[in-house]
């Protein structure tokens, strides 16, 4: 069901669903072993989109930006979970992509998902960390540089 509660904001989304929803059911079925609800759809279309936003072009060309502006644009229209398309078109509106450059659009990409969160009650997620969440290298890079700063930390001549 959607959130009924959309807080008031001007972001907030559908607030009702009719019989015809789609992907509507909000049980936590394992995706990898029978059709996925709004939840389990909902955490592969995020790992998706970050994804892409962490992995999309430092300086992207104007065809680039086209691309992505088309492919959100076609998802906010065919995502199976109404209330959820509903919820990007809103987004998309009213805060246009900002598409000038990775950083730009992953930090758009994590804003976004947090207005979302917001609305369903989540808890915001800190977008200082989204490349260490959604890039393998960033990730990596980050791990390793924490393990050098604790040995170093409990080195006895530290
Ligand atoms: C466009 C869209 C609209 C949706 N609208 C609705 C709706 O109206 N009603 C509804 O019930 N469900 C909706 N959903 C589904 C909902 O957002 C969640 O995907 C679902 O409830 C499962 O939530 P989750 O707690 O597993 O984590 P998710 O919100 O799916 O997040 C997956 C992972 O992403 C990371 N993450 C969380 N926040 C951020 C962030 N801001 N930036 C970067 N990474 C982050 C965390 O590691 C988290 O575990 C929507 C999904 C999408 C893609």
């Amino acid at each position: 069901m959607a959130q009924e509660a959309k807080n008031g904001q001007p972001w907030g989304g559908a607030a009702s669903e009719g019989e015809d929803c789609g992907v509507c059911d909000d049980k936590m079925e394992d995706m990898l072993r029978g059709p996925p609800g709004r939840a389990a759809l909902g955490r592969a279309t995020w790992t998706l989109l970050h994804t892409a936003s962490v992995y999309y072009p430092e300086d992207p060309s104007a065809g680039e930006q086209e691309d992505m502006a088309a492919f959100l644009a076609s998802l906010a229209k065919v995502y199976p979970c109404k209330v959820c398309a509903e919820d990007l078109r809103q987004q998309i509106e009213l805060f246009p992509p900002a598409l000038g450059s990775r950083a730009e659009y992953a930090q758009w990409m994590c804003d976004m998902h947090n207005r979302i969160n917001y609305n369903l009650g989540k808890p915001e997620f800190d977008c200082s960390r989204v490349f260490d969440r959604w890039r393998k290298a960033s990730a990596k890079a980050s791990a390793k540089a924490s393990a050098k700063a604790s040995a170093a930390s409990s080195s006895p001549t530290s």
